[in-house]
């Protein structure tokens, strides 16, 4: 079995004592790629060491994460286009609309969420969308574009049925975590209703750990866990689910 987790920040602290173990324990169960998200600067270096840890199996996205648009977000704006600029990143990523943290930079959000798009255009490179609390904001900035240029993932999806087939109107694929176990997570109540040929599976480690280990640190070997859910759901065996996604993944990312 080939899975690949679309979603995945390894390079976080959180990693820092066993990074290796968890990365060859991931591998071990079969997961052969990881997306790598950006978050911001103070991350590149981290990001980088990871990629020279396997460089076959890692692929860096690049971007300026929602909730670290701050008053430095120009410079962090100009940080993103020159690393797209040197090229060697496989999305742009994350990006999007944050509004459960903090709303004071909705603006500065909103404006950083279209360049950052605008610029995946340029390149040809697909997106990797971060959205909380802000569904309306997000579509009012991707609808600004035209959406036949857009491509990618709308990562960590929690919405309602309605908001999952705006996504995939506008071209993107939902990116299924953790969130697709839990009890009150809700997704679960209408995700088989969706074409299957729209999901592609993400762990979002170390954050929103599926069950049995919701609340713990989370890592790339618990995707498994979403697999076997998200089959439960379609009624298919995991096996069937992994290959689907998987290819779903490779038809919008060049890995
Ligand atoms: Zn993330």
């Amino acid at each position: 079995m080939s899975m690949i987790d679309s979603h995945t920040h390894l390079y976080v602290e959180q990693f820092d004592e066993d990074r290796a173990i968890v990365l060859q324990r991931a591998i071990d169960q079969g997961i052969s790629d990881f997306l790598i998200p950006a978050i911001d600067s103070s991350y590149m270096k981290r990001m980088k060491e990871l990629k020279a840890m396997a460089p076959e199996h890692i692929h860096l996205m690049m971007g300026l994460h929602p909730t670290h648009v701050k008053e430095n977000y120009i410079e962090e704006l100009s940080w993103v286009a020159a690393e797209l600029a040197k090229g060697g990143y496989c999305g742009v990523g994350e990006i999007g609309i944050d509004l459960f943290w903090d709303k004071s930079y909705l603006k500065q959000q909103r404006e950083a969420f279209a360049q950052q798009i605008q610029w995946s255009i340029d390149y040809q490179l697909p997106i990797a969308i971060h959205c909380r609390e802000a569904f309306d904001e997000v579509f009012a900035v991707l609808d600004d574009f035209n959406c036949s240029q857009i491509s990618g993932i709308f990562h960590c999806f929690t919405g309602t049925k309605a908001d999952a087939m705006k996504a995939i109107e506008r071209n993107l694929l939902l990116g299924i975590g953790g969130v697709v176990t839990f009890k009150n997570g809700k997704i679960d109540q209408f995700l088989a209703e969706l074409p299957i040929e729209k999901l592609v599976l993400e762990t979002d480690a170390p954050y929103l750990a599926p069950a049995p280990h919701r609340g713990k640190r989370n890592e790339s070997a618990f995707l498994t866990l979403v697999a076997e859910k998200v089959a439960s759901l379609y009624q298919l065996p995991t096996m069937q689910v992994a290959e689907i996604t998987s290819a779903n993944l490779r038809r919008v990312f060049s890995l």
